[in-house]
């Protein structure tokens, strides 16, 4: 399983079409009710997109049900609130040798160990500390002996930003550090960046229209504009959100009594499902007011 909650979304959206249909005459304009497959993999907003899923839409409007974040509470903000998301693969090629004979060799272990210290600095020296941006190696496959120097190693890892101008820049930067180290310790390295996804950007008045729905539907107090709403994961709920104005925006599905307290992707997750009336409510009152 995803272990997401999507079953969740599917439920509230199904929820919220059957209350505006009944509602229809009260309506001036037109309801999509967007069902996007395939989040678990980034790849279903933008084939939606693509196939004119955005055509003559005016405003968009998103949520994600979240398990570690209390029930009863609506989190939504301007800005950048769910990172982009890019997975990257360094293949960095020496030469291989026996293990007590390095100066014959290129060895890509230690190559692959400067590039992996190297591309923190690209955090830590060359990301303004007030946009934040993560690069992570989640793998690394080199060797088959203790006493042989490889041929090559091969990693992988995952970068995040909160800008499209820090993205480029990192995805350009990881290249040039890993073509750079590489070729300075006499190896080489074939840099592969996969297309990921865009930071989903929610504009200010789309954001006020969610915050006064969901202000409505729990009070004021419940509802969170805090940094709290911001996560380095990514949705691609980005792709609507670049083809027209809108929120995406959060709902609180943890209750620890119910045991849903544990994060998503975990085998164990759960959400309340008395957080999908309130998504509801939130999502058909933003809706409503949005074509007064
Ligand atoms: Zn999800
Ligand atoms: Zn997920």
């Amino acid at each position: 399983m995803h272990a997401c909650g999507h079953d969740g979304h599917t439920s509230i959206l199904l929820s919220v079409a059957d209350i505006l249909s009944k509602r229809q005459s009260e309506l001036a304009g037109s309801v999509k009710f967007i069902f996007q497959p395939a989040e678990e993999v980034i790849g279903g907003a933008e084939p939606m997109v693509k196939e004119g899923a955005m055509q003559g839409v005016d405003g968009v409007i998103g949520l994600h049900l979240i398990s570690n974040y209390p029930i009863g509470r609506v989190g939504v903000r301007a800005g950048t609130v769910f990172a982009s998301a890019d997975k990257f693969v360094l293949n960095v090629k020496g030469k291989g040798g026996h293990a007590a004979m390095p100066h014959g060799a290129v060895d890509p272990i230690v190559i692959s160990a400067y590039i992996i210290t190297a591309l923190q600095t690209l955090i830590s020296r060359e990301t303004s500390p007030f946009s934040p941006a993560v690069i992570t190696i989640g793998t690394i496959r080199a060797g088959t002996a203790f006493n042989i120097i490889p041929e090559s190693a091969e990693l992988q890892g995952t970068m995040r930003a909160f800008s499209q101008e820090d993205r480029a820049r990192l995805l350009r930067r990881i290249s040039e550090i890993a073509h750079g180290i590489a070729d300075a310790m006499g190896g080489s390295c074939d840099v592969q960046g996969f297309d990921g996804c865009l930071p989903c950007v929610n504009d200010a008045s789309m954001t006020e229209l969610v915050h006064e729905a969901a202000a409505a539907s729990v009070g004021e107090g419940n509802v969170d504009s805090s940094e709290e709403v911001m996560t380095t994961g990514s949705d691609d709920m980005a792709y609507f959100l670049k083809a027209a104005p809108g929120c995406y925006f959060i709902v609180g599905a943890r209750n620890e009594e119910k045991g849903a307290s544990y994060p998503h992707h975990h085998p164990r997750f759960n959400v309340d499902e008395d957080a999908m009336p309130i998504a509801v409510e939130v999502l058909t009152r933003a809706a409503m007011d949005f074509l007064k």
